[in-house]
């Protein structure tokens, strides 16, 4: 049980995705969460580093799409900035419905998808319920997160460690 839960691999920031293997691996689609994922916990508009990266990651021929379990009130300028990548707010992580409408949008088969987040128990318990492959990311600004997450935080690094 415990193994569900554990991320594929960890990386310090998306940045530091592995594309080449990924595809290798027969990846065709990436998801990303978005808070402290791609940005600080609610961001309104995704930097010129993070914007410039999901070109890299569209270029080089993978499809992108975002599970987000935040409402997406006051992200009007994010959605406008996403070029029409298929987005999913209110996701519900770890039920496996907002994965499952987002697969559908990206059209690609589950094999070929990869979940990228800063959250094990909501990112990576989530996608690998459904058998997706697994990036755990360093979030970009933990500490601007609240108690809940915080007390999350602990538990992670305790399961991480073991
Ligand atoms: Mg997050």
């Amino acid at each position: 049980m415990l193994r569900k839960l554990l991320p594929d691999e960890r990386r310090d920031s998306v940045y530091q995705l592995d594309l080449e293997a990924l595809w290798a691996r027969g990846a065709r689609g990436i998801i990303f969460d978005f808070d402290n994922t791609l940005g600080p916990w609610g961001f309104a508009q995704l930097d010129e580093q993070a914007l410039r990266w999901l070109k890299t990651v569209q270029t080089r021929g993978f499809r992108v799409g975002f599970l987000s379990n935040h409402r997406g009130e006051g992200r009007e300028g994010l959605l406008a900035s996403l070029d029409g990548h298929p987005v999913v707010f209110n996701a519900g992580k770890p039920r496996p419905s907002g994965y499952r409408s987002l697969l559908e949008k990206l059209d690609l088969p589950l094999r070929q998808v990869i979940m990228v987040g800063d959250q094990i128990f909501t990112d990576i318990w989530g996608a690998k319920r459904l058998g997706l492959y697994t990036v755990l990311v360093r979030p970009v600004a933990p500490e601007r997160e609240g108690p809940f997450v915080r007390v999350r935080r602990l538990l992670e690094r305790l399961l991480l460690r073991w």
